[in-house]
């Protein structure tokens, strides 16, 4: 099977260069058809990769701020990644878990380990995870997976539930992806790593994930299979960051035209260190951290009502940098080696890469409200069904705000009583004020009202 279609290189490597050709009010007239968040063709997205002038830049940041604070406000969805098992059969020369490296020790969680580190996820405050694995599973095969999900949602401590199980593993067959919806996940991640034949080729140099059309394809089959709630994404520095964007916009604009809905999600890593690959401490492409914005700021104009992810790859700073510029979803208080939350520490020998940002989860909440956004750790929208189309329709004409911030607050305040530190909850009780001091009147009344429930002890209110 060929899927040339979906990615066309050259059209890709003819739009770059004609956006070379963009004078500064060619730039200035993308931003503000930007600004009007109806997103941006691929000449657009191309012409505003090539921005250096430092004034452009910050007017595109500003856009890009805007268009963020218009259509997300302050909010900024947490979850962590739960990392099950890092066994893998594949050779990605940029990732610890490759079937060859011997520099780390091998380890499938058992459903106990995973109740176990559910269990210290809970207990920190967390609602949401994201379920990563290697490819390769213990002899149950991919039964175990889904054996793994059921033990997520099932474990819960005191007030303590996750309520979204979200799951990033390699790409699966159609019969499989229907058995990943029977057991009820949230949204399917899974990044093409790059988008360049190429360089993909020359990355991937063992096993299933060394067929970039097998890859590529995965989320047809998730989408055919009825998840319609799905995240992409590229590894950034394996391969020139514009090229990725804008193959990107075409991975996108496939799906919409195949689906009628894109994904729910981009995620933008950048290449970590990791135990025993070269490559990784030395990025073929490496992104620097203006263009790490740019790119950023550029998707954020490009596809509005797609959620981006900021992991815990990146430093605090630069992850800060880019909550204003338009990312909507984080990670936090992370580890990536199979064990660790509750084993308490970051086992380098058995994790994926190194991270940016170690603090704990409070200090990471507490942290972004007193910068003025809501820690929210909402799961409404997928619980009452409004995913794929229906979120869409319901995002795009901005709708989602009126249940969003309650949401959030609601969801918040939570975590301040159950879980919050005595600075984190003074912080966050006052940003609480703050927001219902800007909201709409009949918003603002349906958000007191879910928190007076919450404050009475009930728990899990959404609207
Ligand atoms: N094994 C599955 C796969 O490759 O699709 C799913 C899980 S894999 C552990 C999750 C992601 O980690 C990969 O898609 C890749 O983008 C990312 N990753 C691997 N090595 C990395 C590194 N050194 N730095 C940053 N991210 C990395
Ligand atoms: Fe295995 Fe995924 Fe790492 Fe590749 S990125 S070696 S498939 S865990």
């Amino acid at each position: 099977m060929t899927t040339r279609h979906i990615i066309d290189e050259t059209a890709v490597e003819q739009a770059l260069k004609q956006g070379k050709t963009a004078d500064a009010a060619q730039i200035r007239e993308i931003l503000a058809k930007a600004s009007e968040m109806k997103g941006l063709n691929l000449g657009d997205v191309a012409a505003l990769t090539t921005i250096s002038d430092p004034e452009l830049l910050g007017q595109l940041f500003d856009t890009a701020k805007q268009v963020k604070e218009t259509i997300y406000g302050r909010r900024l969805v947490v979850f962590a990644p739960l990392y099950i098992s890092n066994l893998c059969k594949n050779e990605c020369l940029y990732c610890a878990f490759r079937a060859k490296n011997t520099d780390i020790t091998r380890r499938a969680l058992t459903q106990d380990e995973i109740a176990d580190e559910v269990k210290t996820l809970e207990e920190q405050g967390h609602k949401r995870v994201l379920l990563v694995a290697g490819e390769s599973y213990p002899k149950q095969g991919f039964q175990y997976v889904l054996d793994s999900i059921a033990t997520v949602y099932g474990t819960t401590v005191g007030n303590g539930e996750i309520r979204r199980v979200n799951v990033n593993v390699a790409p699966l067959t159609l019969d499989e992806f229907k058995q990943l919806k029977a057991a009820q996940i949230g949204t399917y991640q899974i990044f093409q790593e790059t988008y360049n034949r190429n360089t993909y080729s020359k990355v991937h140099v063992g096993g299933q994930k060394a067929d970039y059309d097998w890859r590529i394809t995965a989320i047809d089959r998730a989408m055919e299979a009825g998840i319609d709630d799905v995240g992409i994404g590229v590894l950034f520095g394996l391969c020139d960051w514009r090229f990725e964007t804008l193959a990107l916009m075409q991975h996108i604009n496939y799906l919409e035209d195949k689906f009628d809905v894109g994904p729910h999600t981009i995620s933008v890593p950048r290449l970590e260190p990791a135990t025993g690959s070269d490559m990784s401490t030395h990025p073929p492409k490496p992104v620097s951290d203006i263009d790490f914005r740019k790119l950023v700021a550029i998707l954020r104009l490009a596809v509005p009502y797609t959620g981006i992810i900021m992991s815990t790859r990146e430093t605090p700073k630069m992850r800060t940098e880019t909550f204003a510029l338009g990312v909507s979803q984080i990670s936090a208080g992370s580890r990536t080696n199979p064990g660790g939350y509750a084993e308490g520490e970051d086992v380098i020998d058995e994790a994926q890469f190194s991270l940016g940002d170690h603090r704990p989860l409070d200090e990471v909440i507490g942290d972004v409200a007193n910068l003025g956004y809501i820690p929210s750790f909402c799961t409404g929208c997928y619980r009452l069904g409004r995913t794929g189309q229906d979120f869409m329709d319901m995002a795009k004409p901005g709708l989602i705000k009126e249940h969003c911030d309650p949401n959030a607050l609601s969801t918040f305040l939570e975590y301040l009583l159950d879980y919050g530190s005595d600075a984190t909850r003074q912080a966050g009780e006052k940003l609480i004020q703050t927001v219902l001091g800007e909201m709409s009147e009949s918003v603002r009344q349906r958000s007191e009202t879910m928190l007076s429930k919450v404050r009475e002890g009930r728990r899990d209110v959404f609207c």
